[in-house]
């Protein structure tokens, strides 16, 4: 989804701070170091959460974040439907 001219930036390949990049397992909630599955971007830098309190802090970040990056799905993929009381 990214089309940035290349050409402006030159070589942007190998970049930690790309907002699109996955979430792993070294990605940890900053509330309580569970995984994280959602990156909330904002004007200052970024946060991380579980899916826990992504949904607790929704309200607070949803109107400052320029961009939320939510793999909650994958919570669901990885762990079953039974997971939602995880976090
Ligand atoms: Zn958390």
């Amino acid at each position: 989804m990214d089309l940035r001219p290349g050409w402006l930036y030159g070589d942007v390949t190998g970049t930690t701070t790309e907002p699109t990049t996955p979430l792993t397992a070294a990605d940890r909630c900053d509330r309580c170091n569970a995984q994280a599955y959602v990156r909330v971007v904002l004007p200052v830098g970024e946060l991380l959460f579980c899916a826990h309190h992504a949904r607790e802090h929704a309200p607070k970040f949803a109107s400052v974040a320029t961009h939320v990056q939510d793999e909650t799905d994958r919570l669901l993929a990885e762990h079953g439907a039974g997971a939602g009381a995880a976090g």
